[in-house]
């Protein structure tokens, strides 16, 4: 098996595929370890997820409540678990650090690493497919395989070279890392809190969460224009929320000497195949574009689809990849884009009637880790504003 790329999918499904007795080849593009554009914040569940990982020196911080605002005023601080109960947490990582980490877990598992050479182009034959990839001076090699896995990213090569996901959504967020010593500026920066900012960005939101000697500083679009079409000061307004944020924290900064990172989010905005139908080539994460709409998270998807690609090779049903993959998590993907239609159009109202309620925390952080599904919180949502939702479109209509 070839996997392309080494990002959390990738990085996964080579340590299954590994596990289970499959030669293996992680090809990354990048030299390791390499930054990636991110917010580096997952539930506590990826541990439970990945066998047997070592958190220590990689989880920076352990979260623990969240600060949510609605242009940056009117805040609430809530805890995610409730009174007595300590279960829930958010980890806080370094991309850098993180996937280092899942690629030489991959390495100990038995694959092969081979790092600064990209993939070009994939041709599937009748037996396997051939890969052809390139490393950075301009050298060739091409690898042959019976299965390749993409786990190329939002830029990647797979899904295009096997006419996969024509019609994909992309969102878009931007981060700075902030350099930051805990016990200055705001009192509510602290180690175990992330902030969620709410009202500045349409069809998104702004963060900061804590790094071990930084803030990371983000915002971003999570749903598409209801037009369709880009938005050309897009790059703007999510500069403009990032610099609100760290005024309201009251911390100092010079615009033009801030790293700003930015990449495309391949939301998910459907079922769709991601396999070819021969079952040589699965697409995982954001290859897959398996982020979650609702919340823009993809870590926690791009593991848990990467580890069932390399099952599904090993089982001998990569060719029924794609169903057991919507078997899977299917049906919250689509809860969480009915959630994040109804969440982007009527954020206002949700966050003065929800989301400053004490309950709302913590039912966040649960349908986040898992132990609510997204179904239950649709049904719940609906249940309460569902009238006032459907009344606001008629009167808009
Ligand atoms: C600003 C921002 C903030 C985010 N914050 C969060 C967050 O807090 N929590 C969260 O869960 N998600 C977050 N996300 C989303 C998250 O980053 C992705 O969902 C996640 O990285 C997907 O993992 P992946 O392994 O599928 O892809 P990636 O992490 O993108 O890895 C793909 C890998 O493939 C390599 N590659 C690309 N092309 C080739 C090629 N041709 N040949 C070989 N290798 C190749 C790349 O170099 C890369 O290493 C954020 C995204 C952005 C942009």
């Amino acid at each position: 098996v070839i996997v392309c790329g080494a990002g959390p999918a990738g990085a996964t499904a080579a340590e299954r595929a590994a596990r289970l007795g499959l030669k293996t080849l992680l090809l990354e593009r990048r030299a390791l370890p390499r930054h990636k554009t991110c917010g580096g914040g997952m539930p506590m569940v990826v541990g439970r997820e990945l066998h047997e990982f070592q958190s220590d020196g990689v989880v920076e911080c352990d979260v623990r409540h969240m600060r949510h605002t609605w242009l940056y005023k009117d805040p609430v601080l809530a805890p995610v678990n409730k009174p007595g109960d300590d279960s829930i947490s958010l980890w806080m990582v370094q991309r850098s650090v993180f996937d280092h980490a899942l690629a030489m877990r991959a390495v100990a598992a038995g694959a092969d690493l081979k790092d600064a050479i990209a993939a070009k182009d994939l041709a599937v034959g009748p037996h396997g497919v051939s890969l052809r990839a390139e490393t950075p001076g301009g050298v060739e090699e091409t690898f042959e395989a019976t299965h390749v896995i993409g786990a190329d990213g939002a830029n990647g090569i797979c899904a295009r070279a096997v006419n996969l996901r024509k019609n994909r959504q992309l969102g878009i967020a931007m981060e700075v890392e902030y350099p930051h010593t805990w016990g200055t500026g705001h009192e509510s920066l602290r180690e175990d809190v992330i902030h969620l900012e709410y009202g500045q960005m349409s069809r998104g939101y702004a963060w900061i969460f804590p790094k071990g000697d930084h803030l990371n500083v983000g915002s971003g679009f999570f749903r598409p224009r209801a037009d369709g079409r880009g938005d050309s000061t897009a790059s703007d307004q999510m500069k403009r929320a990032i610099y609100a944020y760290l005024d309201l924290m009251g911390l100092e900064y010079q615009p033009d000497r801030m790293k700003y990172f930015a990449h495309p989010l391949p939301v998910y905005y459907g079922k769709e195949r991601l396999n070819t139908k021969d079952g040589r080539v699965l697409l995982c994460g954001d290859a897959a574009g398996l982020i979650n709409p609702l919340f823009g998270d993809g870590i926690l998807n791009a593991i848990r689809s990467g580890a069932l690609a390399a099952e599904t090779i090993a089982e001998g049903r990569s060719a029924d990849y794609t169903s057991l993959l919507h078997r899977q998590m299917g049906s919250h993907l689509d809860s969480a884009l009915r959630l994040a239609k109804v969440f982007y159009s009527a954020t206002e109202m949700i966050y003065r009637h929800a989301i400053k309620n004490d309950a709302a925390t913590n039912i966040a952080a649960r349908v986040f880790c898992g132990e609510m599904p997204f179904e239950e919180l649709l049904q719940r949502t609906m249940r309460r504003f569902g009238s006032l939702f459907l009344g606001r479109r008629r009167s808009a209509s």
